[in-house]
């Protein structure tokens, strides 16, 4: 059945340009709210595929978004571009080798994720043209996914609210549907400010934020055991407050990211969290002041558009890996730990085998492993504004984790980019078969409102919080 059906013909007419895309981005690493070449070379793309093209989408620099199409209902397909710090890394080897250059690099794969997303609105777009169908797609070019939340803003912004349903995806070792498992999260600055003082000579007239962030740390670390089992709370300290032990340290930056399954516990236990800072402030005659910085939602699943998904994927099989792809895989999996490669099978609820470095198989969906959580993704506030869908395409060898080098390492590969033209091909499909099934798009809708009637959206971000956008000459060369 492989490529008999008319719309994976259209996703192979206009591979080539787009895998170029891929590897161009891949080639120019930004970080969240400055991919400026990379929002360039998305624009160009949509513009040589005939899109109608809008530039600083919600007011962010760095988003993008083309439309095609007349009439009808209206289908998003979401893409990134964002990379990571300090991931960067020769492509196509099996040893950790970065770059020369500032040490980012594509080590989520998003180089695949914006062009893939971009390869299947290109081919809905030829489809709508060619058999006269009434609707539209609309290519999303979101920044600052890795901790920007720049979906939130852009969702809070009203984007998305003339959209009918969405669909994206995430790069993976398996070819599945996304589970609706990713957590709800907030990052909170806390600035603990007490008084500076000579640590021998007058320690009785110090107040030290230091001690400060340390006790609000201890503070979480017992708030940690009366708490739901899929939350998390993580923090970093931003600044410690000076390097030097004879000084009382006067100012104290410390960052908390809190996750929870549902956005209500989240936005619940970030209130509990803030009341230990303060306590903490109390304990050491200090003040503190909470910034949020970012958040994002959980995600929603929609097991109409999932069942839709996963028929796609069914009847198109396991992505097209060949003898060579499998040996990079498996010099690949050297790299790895029996630990990483177990738990990405145990992951998908499959029993572990040392055989099958490349996905070569279709997952039932449901997985037998149920919903695994997959960290966050600020897709979870687009998915409470419109029906939503995401695949995880493969596009890596199996136990390969996300933010790691040899995820970067793989990002430009020959099965990289069958992954990719892969799950544009499943997201493709689904799209069309929004476009041509009115009583699907219904299904969507009714889950997608029944949902909200149980619990209505909240942003994760206050609407006094700005995105901290960065202009082409703010962004570190
Ligand atoms: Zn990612």
């Amino acid at each position: 059945m492989r490529n008999s059906n008319e719309i994976w013909d259209f996703v192979e007419a206009r591979k080539d340009p787009l895998i170029a895309l891929s590897d161009a981005v891949w080639a120019v690493p930004e970080l969240n709210f400055g991919e400026f070449r990379s929002v360039a070379l998305h624009g160009a793309t949509l513009e040589n595929e005939g899109f109608r093209v809008t530039r600083d989408v919600a007011g962010l620099p760095t988003a993008i978004m083309g439309e095609a199409g007349e009439g009808g209902p209206v289908i998003a397909i979401l893409g990134e571009y964002d990379a990571l710090p300090g991931l960067s890394q020769q492509a196509g080897i099996t040893e950790h080798r970065p770059l020369p250059g500032d040490g980012n690099g594509h080590a989520c794969g998003h180089n695949l994720l914006g062009s893939a997303s971009l390869l299947a609105a290109t081919a809905v777009k030829n489809w709508l043209a060619a058999t006269g169908t009434p609707g539209r797609v609309r290519y999303y070019g979101c920044p600052a996914e890795e901790g920007g939340a720049g979906k939130g803003f852009m969702v809070r912004a009203g984007v998305f609210d003339d959209v009918d349903a969405a669909i994206s995806w995430h790069p993976f070792c398996f070819a599945t549907i996304f589970p609706p498992a990713a957590l709800a999260n907030v990052r909170l600055d806390f600035t603990f400010t007490g008084r500076a003082a000579h640590a021998a000579a007058a320690p009785h007239l110090g107040r030290s934020a230091l001690d400060a962030a340390e006790l609000m740390n201890i503070g979480v670390n017992y708030l940690r055991e009366h708490m739901l089992p899929t939350s998390r709370i993580h923090y970093a300290y931003q600044d410690a407050g000076g390097v030097a032990p004879n000084v009382v340290q006067a100012r104290t930056v410390i960052r908390y990211t809190v996750r929870a399954a549902e956005l209500e516990d989240m936005l619940a236990l970030a209130e509990r969290v803030r009341r230990v800072a303060e306590g903490a402030a109390m304990m050491t005659e200090t003040t503190v002041t909470c910034a949020v910085i970012s958040g994002m939602a959980n995600l929603l699943g929609n097991p109409p558009l999932e069942a839709a998904m996963q028929a796609n994927l069914e009847r198109l099989g396991p992505p097209p890996f060949d003898a060579a792809d499998q040996a990079f895989a498996r010099e690949m999996q050297a790299t790895f730990t029996e630990q990483d490669i177990a738990s990405a099978f145990r992951q998908v609820g499959l029993p572990v085998d040392r055989d099958t470095a490349l996905c070569d198989m279709i997952l039932p969906y449901p997985t037998a492993a149920g919903p695994v959580i997959l960290g966050s993704t600020d897709v979870g506030d687009v998915s409470w504004t419109v029906p939503t869908v995401q695949a995880l395409g493969a596009t890596c060898a199996i136990g390969t984790a996300l933010h790691s080098w040899q995820m970067t390492a793989q990002g430009t590969s020959a099965l990289a980019h069958k992954g990719m033209v892969h799950v544009a091909k499943i997201m493709a499909a689904t799209a069309t078969d929004l476009l041509s099934d009115p009583a699907l798009l219904e299904r969507a809708k009714q889950d997608h409102a029944a949902k909200l009637r149980q619990r209505p959206y909240v942003s994760p971000i206050p609407p006094e919080v700005q995105p901290p956008v960065l202009y082409p000459d703010q962004a570190a060369e």
